[in-house]
């Protein structure tokens, strides 16, 4: 720790008490790795303001004092921006204590949540007056609203609510000099020039630190009908959601397993179970939900996927018969990452290309990077309606402790070469953060790479708001 993080950190102490700051490295120490467990850090101390007043206090310290600040939520990031540097250079800032929810109405459909206040909580608040905030993802009992919105996360009702760009209506953050931005109102017009809410949603704490979200709800679903689909190949996924889109308005989840992700979680995930018999090699969840109880949402979905099974288009299907088993067929979703990880070593791409050259490209990438590199398994799974997969590639034969090391910055230089070519996106949903920077700077177009330098530039010259993250 250097003298002047001493000083910071006791000039903080004084502000936000004992609970407020932590120095104890055994209660820092499960902050310090990202989740996918691929970064270390380490910081003197973990900073853990409770009010807009003391992060406007920390920050103002930082600047005053020159040393970097890491906003943390839940620490589920997928691209390590929350990990701090492995010199020690910065202090962590825990935002998990500023949880509460301030305001909520149905009427106005808003409501106001602090940025540490956990996305399960907010569903949990929102449910209470009859209204649903419609964003959900596997990480929903610990990521936090700061964290959604650093990330401007997605998850797997985008295809009709948008990500958390969509969602947000303002928000109230603190600016690298201190100095707050108040844009809680909600104003559905305000054209006052730039939007500083959309500057820092997706700006992965690079520009200042959220401190409050104000988050648009919806009315709360009334009834859901989920249902497992076999198809012969992911064009044909996509075939199945156009027809649906084309009969009803009320698809809202449309997910694409491959054979073999439902192959792992049947063997990792304890008590799941395959929902259709026979193999087959892709899958598809769906989700059709009405907020209008008088729709029998179940018996619509039951009559188009039996129209879509009569047009060759599916090759079996099942509905759920009840909320448990729509959960369990969510189960299979959620788990395939964690099943991936208790299979082995795998190597995550989280990338988007155009909705209809989707199909192509998972079965062409995975066929081009296991022909590369013999051995490895790859696929995509994950949001297929909304141009969006996770393209991962397990070691398979290949695995060893240095697999990483040895073929992995190569294979994952691959994937995103292809994605590049084919217009798309080498980030989707999980950010740039640490993980991603290098390939970032590689591929970015050069006006994208000047912008957001003269962006950071002007908004944090000081270097003091997550340095290392994201900006090339
Ligand atoms: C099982 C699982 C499933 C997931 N599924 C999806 C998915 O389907 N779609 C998807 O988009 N993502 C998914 N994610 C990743 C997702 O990005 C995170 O869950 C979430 O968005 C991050 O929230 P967090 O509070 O954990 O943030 P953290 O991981 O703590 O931080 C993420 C970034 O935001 C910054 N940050 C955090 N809080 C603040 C703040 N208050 N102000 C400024 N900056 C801040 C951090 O510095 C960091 O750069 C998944 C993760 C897991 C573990």
């Amino acid at each position: 720790m250097t003298d002047v993080q001493a000083q910071l950190i006791e000039q903080a102490r004084q502000k936000l008490g004992p609970k407020g700051v932590m120095t104890d490295a055994n209660e820092i120490e499960p902050w310090l790795t990202d989740w996918r467990g691929r970064a270390h850090g380490t910081a003197p101390a973990m900073l853990a303001p409770a009010s807009t007043e003391e992060v406007a206090f920390v920050v103002g310290l930082a600047a005053e004092h020159g040393v970097p600040l890491v906003p943390q939520g839940g620490n589920t990031g997928m691209s390590a921006g929350a990990t701090p540097p492995a010199d020690g250079s910065a202090l962590l800032l825990s935002m998990r204590r500023m949880n509460r929810i301030r305001s909520i109405s149905a009427g106005d459909r808003l409501a106001v949540a602090e940025a540490g206040v956990v996305l399960a909580a907010l569903h949990d608040a929102a449910h209470e007056v009859g209204m649903r905030f419609p964003l959900t993802l596997g990480s929903r009992g610990s990521c936090t609203i700061g964290g959604l919105t650093s990330t401007n996360a997605g998850g797997t009702q985008v295809l009709k609510f948008g990500t958390m760009r969509a969602l947000v209506a303002g928000l109230e953050a603190v600016l690298p000099d201190g100095s707050v931005h108040h844009g809680l109102s909600g104003l559905k017009k305000d054209n006052r020039g730039y939007s500083l809410d959309q500057l820092l949603i997706g700006a992965e704490g690079t520009l200042g630190v959220i401190t409050a979200v104000a988050l648009k709800l919806v009315p709360a679903v009334a009834a859901r009908a989920v249902a497992w689909a076999a198809v012969e190949t992911p064009q044909r996924a996509l075939d199945l959601l156009r027809f649906l889109e084309a009969r009803t308005g009320s698809i809202e989840g449309f997910e694409l397993v491959p054979g073999d992700s439902l192959a792992l979680v049947l063997k990792h995930i304890p008590g799941t179970r395959s929902p259709l018999a026979g193999s087959h090699p892709w899958h598809v969840l769906v989700e059709a939900t009405t907020s209008d109880g008088t729709i029998e949402i179940g018996a619509e979905l039951e009559r188009l996927l039996a129209s879509a099974l009569e047009d060759g288009i599916i090759v079996d299907a099942v509905l759920a018969a009840s909320e448990t088993h729509a959960e369990a067929l969510w189960k299979i979703r959620d788990s395939i990452s964690e099943a991936e990880r208790t299979e082995g070593q795998t190597l995550a791409h989280d990338i988007s290309v155009a909705v209809t050259d989707m199909p192509r490209f998972i079965v062409e990438a995975a066929a081009t990077v296991e022909a590369a590199f013999p051995g490895v398994v790859a696929s995509g799974f994950g949001h297929l309606g909304d141009g969006n997969i996770h393209f991962h590639v397990r070691a398979g034969s290949h695995a060893g402790l240095d697999w990483y090391e040895r073929e992995g910055a190569a294979i994952t230089r691959m994937v995103d070469d292809l994605v590049t070519e084919a217009g798309g996106s080498i980030s989707a949903e999980h950010g740039i953060g640490q993980l991603k920077r290098d390939e970032f700077a590689r591929l970015a177009p050069p006006g994208r790479v000047h912008a957001l330098r003269a962006i950071k530039q002007a908004l944090d010259p000081l270097g003091i708001m997550n340095p290392g993250k994201l900006v090339p």
